[in-house]
């Protein structure tokens, strides 16, 4: 026979359930964003990783070919005419480092500081000048190489997605304030928490805000006075 001691008994394990339950529910609410911002810094890390390699890379191509970095891309055709990827493939032989690891498997992850880090090396074109030495950067600690790219720029839409992969140069926002380029952050990525891991010249890598990167006064990332 039940007494009212039991049926106290019974009520309060049932408030205790909910307690209990309720408190799992809001520690898990604390854990699942920590867990998440602990993921994305591991992946941000990881590019940097990607980008520490690119940079290697970029320095020992220079060492092999009169100091001077890998072309945009070069006009014809066979391996010494493709991208700045394929150029420095020989160099960090693993095409796995090309890919940020927030993007899909075999999507290109990284833009070139065009025009101010990487040209056109097509002889006979104005831009055949613009392809640098290494040892022409005045201030190599400062001037950016590559970051996370996106190729929504690129492509002059208004989109304002990612996209599953970066396209193979970003743009400088002192030369292209006002072009297809510009309508998606000059096709610079903010992937990583509204930011992008920069590459310098002389191999270091940070991580900056859009905004920072794409800033067009006397901290400008790009050497865009220092041609
Ligand atoms: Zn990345
Ligand atoms: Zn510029």
């Amino acid at each position: 026979m039940r007494t009212d001691l039991d049926r106290r008994i019974s009520v309060f394990t049932l408030i205790e359930l909910l307690v209990v339950i309720a408190i799992i529910a809001i520690l898990a609410s604390m854990l699942l964003p920590a867990l998440s911002r602990a993921k994305d810094m591991s992946q941000r890390s990881s590019c940097s990783n990607n980008l520490k390699q690119i940079g290697l890379a970029m320095i020992m191509y220079a060492e092999d070919h009169d100091d001077r970095f890998p072309s945009y891309n070069i006009a014809g055709s066979g391996p010494a005419y493709n991208s700045w990827y394929e150029q420095i493939d020989l160099y960090t032989n693993n095409k796995q480092i090309r890919r940020c690891p927030e993007l899909p498997d075999y999507h290109l992850g990284y833009g070139a500081n065009w025009r101010h880090v990487i040209c056109y090396a097509d002889s006979g074109t104005s831009w055949a000048d613009l392809v640098r030495k290494f040892s022409s950067f005045k201030r190599p600690a400062e001037d950016m190489a590559f970051c996370d790219s996106h190729n929504g720029g690129y492509r002059g839409t208004n989109s304002l997605l990612e996209g599953t992969s970066g396209f193979q140069a970003v743009y400088c926002k002192h030369d292209y304030p006002n072009s297809a380029y510009s309508l998606v952050n000059n096709a610079v990525s903010s992937r990583h928490s509204g930011g992008s891991n920069c590459l310098f010249v002389d191999g270091h890598v940070t991580w900056y805000k859009v905004g920072r990167i794409l800033s067009t006064g006397s901290d400008s990332l790009w050497g865009h006075t220092n041609l």
